[in-house]
């Protein structure tokens, strides 16, 4: 059975759903002279964004929540907080997704408690709305079941944590392993076949073996 459901998003995905998010911002008639980019997930839905919707003004706070894929620290961490003076300008600050909503939230709370800003919204691709505790002004989709969406710009970071926890967690793979045994228990893990991820397999393995998380062993 899988333990963690695992979704890979296409770049294309990406495009269509900041383009739709930013339809959506549109229609309510309301237009940010800011976007704030929550890093790290918010940095390319922020940019697109910023381009739908004709935005030169952009800054990033990074809040942060899950320190590994699909392990949820305790509390959201402002990190670097700095200030700055909006002049009562309109702020869109932007993530990817919506899960337990506390890094949103607190990104959200710091620039309109500590940045001047007039109207302060949030928008993000996806909303997990089984779970979250903070609603976004905007989403563009709703998931209701709880799955870990492999966004293309954690691909690497993602698949690395996703291999290292079989590896903490999985006793079948104890005394040593093929590729091949991986493989097959990774599928069963994510419900996701390695081969989806291209290059980045190979790639998060020799990382591993770099690191000496992995050890080779010729036979
Ligand atoms: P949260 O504070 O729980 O709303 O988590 C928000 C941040 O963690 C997002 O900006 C994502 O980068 C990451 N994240 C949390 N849950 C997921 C998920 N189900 N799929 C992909 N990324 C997630």
């Amino acid at each position: 059975m899988v333990k963690v459901p695992v979704k890979l998003v296409s770049w294309d995905e990406i495009v269509e759903w900041s383009f739709g998010l930013s339809r959506i911002v549109t229609r309510d008639g309301w237009r940010p002279d800011v976007i704030v980019a929550v890093a790290r997930g918010g940095y390319v839905p922020a940019r697109l964004l910023a381009d739908f919707l004709d935005v030169n003004n952009m800054l990033s706070v990074q809040s942060q929540h899950w320190t590994e894929a699909a392990r949820a620290e305790e509390r959201a961490v402002l990190k670097y907080p700095f200030k700055v003076d909006l002049n009562g300008e309109n702020v869109l600050v932007v993530d990817d997704i919506v899960d337990t909503g506390e890094t949103l939230k607190l990104a959200r709370d710091y620039v309109e408690e500590n940045w001047n800003p007039g109207d302060v919204r949030t928008a993000a691709l996806q909303w997990i709305s089984s779970v979250a505790k903070f609603e976004p002004d905007y989403y563009y989709l709703e998931v209701k079941e709880w799955t870990w969406f492999q966004y293309p710009w954690t691909r690497l970071e993602d698949l690395k944590d996703f291999i290292k926890r079989i590896l903490r967690e999985d006793d079948r793979l104890n005394n040593g392993f093929t590729l091949e045994a991986l493989t097959e228990v990774f599928r069963e893990w994510y419900g996701v076949d390695p081969g989806e991820f291209g290059f980045y397999w190979d790639e998060a393995i020799s990382s591993l073996v770099e690191t000496g998380y992995l050890k080779k062993e010729v036979s």
